[in-house]
């Protein structure tokens, strides 16, 4: 498979002119991105990789960071885990409080706010330094010592994220909530901060493609069932209440994040990272979809 020529086909096919949407700006400190950016990288289970445009340009990942750290949570409590979080879609926005009332405090899924506040919960309650232990697993993962948060980001977040402060305060009264407040949405509001580029995501999201195990090591970092969960997770919940546009048109499991970033593996095979912070009315990457959705399609490999 030629990946260069497809992805360079895919970079002259699409620009940030034929997309509408906005850049998110409910995290004043997002709005300021420049919405021409457009990146994509593949990087292939033969340890080749391919690219386009900023794909080496830092981003905000928000919520793709909460694959992170529902992999580092099954580390910690496996299976356990499912009693207090579900693994159903929500078909409700990702900051939505309606359906924790009549659902008692468990968050439909790990992937909208709620579950991964429930997330944020348990590595505060087990990690010394949770924030500390993230920035780890994601450098080990990707090799990339240099990823930070971006502190500007989390404060701004920080600053304006009612919504999950009164969520973590919702499913507490509900009982599903051990640590205080604080901790809870500062280490959520530094995940979703993390400034990472497509090359470092899809990467990192070579364990989702590779059983759990680092590709050049052959480490196991993750049992193959946690992954097979984690994956059904993505092709069901990873994209808002888009999971099943994103299903219909690109055909892999992914994440997206309101950064812009976008990143999808097919098992065994690749995985791919795609950022334009361009944003549909759901919240996905506008660009980042179609050109996904060009990928599979020209290379003719999705899961189904
Ligand atoms: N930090 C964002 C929030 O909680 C994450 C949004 C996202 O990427 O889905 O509002």
């Amino acid at each position: 498979m030629d990946y260069q020529k497809i992805l360079n086909t895919i970079h002259e096919e699409m620009s940030y002119r034929d997309v509408k949407g906005k850049v998110a700006s409910y995290i004043p400190e997002l709005a300021k991105i420049d919405r021409k950016k457009f990146g994509m990288h593949v990087y292939c289970g033969d340890q080749q990789h391919f690219s386009f445009g900023d794909s080496n340009e830092n981003f905000s990942i928000q919520s793709i960071s909460k694959v992170f750290t529902l992999a580092m949570t099954m580390r910690i409590m496996g299976e356990d885990l499912w009693d207090r979080v579900d693994v159903e879609p929500s078909g409700d926005p990702f900051n939505s409080l309606t359906q924790l009332e009549y659902e008692h405090g468990i968050p439909r899924n790990p992937f909208i706010n709620a579950g991964a506040l429930v997330i944020s919960d348990i590595l505060v309650d087990q990690l010394h330094d949770p924030k500390q232990e993230l920035l780890n697993f994601v450098r080990k993962i990707t090799g990339d010592p240099n990823i930070h948060y971006d502190k500007r980001v989390a404060a701004s977040e920080k600053a304006t994220g009612y919504r999950n402060v009164a969520l973590v305060n919702y499913i507490k009264a509900l009982g599903n909530i051990k640590c205080d407040v604080e901790p809870i949405v500062d280490f959520y509001f530094h995940q979703c901060s993390l400034a990472m580029n497509c090359k470092d995501l899809a990467k990192a999201f070579m364990i989702f493609a590779n059983k759990g195990r680092m590709l050049e090591t052959g480490e196991k970092i993750l049992k193959p069932k946690t992954v097979k969960r984690i994956n059904a997770l993505m092709q069901t919940c990873g994209f808002y209440d888009e999971a099943g546009e994103f299903s219909f048109q690109v055909g892999l499991p992914g994440k997206s994040g309101v950064g812009g970033g976008i990143v999808a593996i097919h098992p065994n095979n690749y995985s791919v990272a795609v950022w334009s912070p361009i944003l549909n009315e759901k919240g996905n990457s506008e660009l980042g979809m179609k050109a996904l959705e060009r990928f599979t399609t020209l290379t003719g490999v999705s899961v189904f």
